[in-house]
């Protein structure tokens, strides 16, 4: 089976983690710092502070930008779950903006119909790695004084209107993962990036149970050497030097990765433009698309689900993204219903998930080709 996605580790990536592990530090060490500032240098923010999961991440972020119990949050239905579970983590409630029919991204014309005076914050998704229209995001968010994260998770390697999605141009903080579907990997692994100082010291704080070992900012008195305080509830949400060593390795080749999942899409493109039976990705002239997905649109819903059992029996790993978040049964008994964001859920009715990674060969991709339309001649003109 050929699966929709896959991490790419080379001789180089193993020989790296061999050699930390030989050293004294296995946590906590040199090389969390090291990979965190490349990060922020690649990416052009400030600040970076990596955690164990995306999903650490996002929970870190929420909390870092004063996101608590009672507030509202704003983003997409069509996500991970993880997005809005960081939220309820806090204690604070999801509200679900419908998305556009073509990027999958949040619809920005909907966005200030879904604001109370409980919202604090919009948390946009770049879906399959096409960067949400941030300029207009940020234009509703300064309205109404709200704060954005974003969650990048599908867009390292993407660019909003010549800005690299991580530099926080639009936005107070933008979250990754580096799960191994995901453009560069440490297995499992996130990170936040962010400008703002105060966000920044709050991530490291969280990130390790709400301790800190900075003298200046102790609440009693300093007894020792051995002293530190912890001033809130936090977790421990570190990542391994371990896994730093091996994102350190994987950065090194994240623009060659994003480069060779463009040569793909734009392969499937020139095959797949003139199809009658589905839609592809759009790539709309503010963006550079980091391909995380090549989610296509099958024109007849009816048939998605054919086509979708077809394709894995031919041996293509093609996977649905996604059921919308709210669809899940812990969200119904939250009392969300089915219904409220129609074209979410149009999508969702329609997505395939083509394969996608870089280090799928030239063969690979036109054996692709040739199973998807022979799947879709298969089922439309017998
Ligand atoms: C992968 C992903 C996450 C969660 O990341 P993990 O590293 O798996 O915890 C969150 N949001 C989106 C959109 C994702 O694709």
């Amino acid at each position: 089976m050929i699966p929709y996605g896959r991490q790419w580790i080379d001789d180089e990536d193993i020989n790296a983690v061999i050699d930390v592990l030989k050293t004294d530090f296995i946590t906590q060490g040199s090389r969390i710092r090291e990979f965190e500032s490349l990060l922020a240098e690649y990416l052009g923010a400030k600040y970076a502070v990596v955690f164990n999961s995306g999903t650490s991440a996002l929970h870190a972020a929420y909390f870092a930008v004063g996101l608590e119990q009672g507030d509202e949050f704003i983003t997409s239905p069509l996500t991970f779950v993880a997005t809005s579970n960081a939220g309820l983590f806090l204690g604070a409630r999801p509200v679900f903006c419908d998305v556009e029919m073509d990027t999958g991204n949040l619809n920005v014309e909907l966005l200030e119909e879904k604001i109370t005076s409980r919202t604090k914050l919009i948390v946009p998704v770049h879906y399959a790695g096409h960067p949400c229209d941030m300029e207009k995001v940020k234009e509703v968010a300064d309205k109404y004084g709200l704060h954005i994260v974003e969650d990048a998770c599908h867009a390292l390697g993407a660019k909003y209107r010549n800005f690299k999605i991580g530099s926080c141009k639009y936005s107070d903080a933008t979250v990754f993962s580096f799960h191994p579907v995901k453009h560069i990997t440490t297995g499992e692994g996130g990170a936040v990036l962010t400008n703002r100082q105060d966000i920044y010291e709050k991530l490291l704080m969280f990130r390790n149970h709400g301790i800190t070992k900075d003298k200046r900012k102790f609440i009693n008195h300093w007894e020792g050497e051995w002293y530190y305080e912890m001033h809130f509830l936090g977790f421990n949400y570190r990542m391994s030097d371990i896994q730093a060593t091996l994102g350190i390795s994987q950065l090194k080749k994240l623009d060659k990765f994003v480069k060779k999942r463009r040569k793909i899409a734009k392969t499937y493109n020139e095959a797949f433009r003139s199809n009658f039976y589905f839609e592809i990705p759009p790539e709309k002239d503010y963006v550079y698309h980091a391909y995380h997905l090549y989610p296509i649109k099958v024109k007849d819903r009816e048939k998605r689900k054919e086509v979708f059992d077809l394709l894995r029996r031919k041996g293509l790993g093609v996977q649905v993204h996604y059921i919308p978040v709210y669809f899940h049964p812990f969200y119904q008994k939250l009392g969300y219903f089915r219904g409220e964001c129609p074209v979410a859920e149009e999508f969702y009715e329609r997505e395939i998930s083509l394969p996608i990674y870089p280090r799928m060969t030239d063969k690979d991709v036109y054996y692709i080709l040739e199973i998807v339309e022979g799947v879709f001649r298969e089922i439309y003109e017998n």
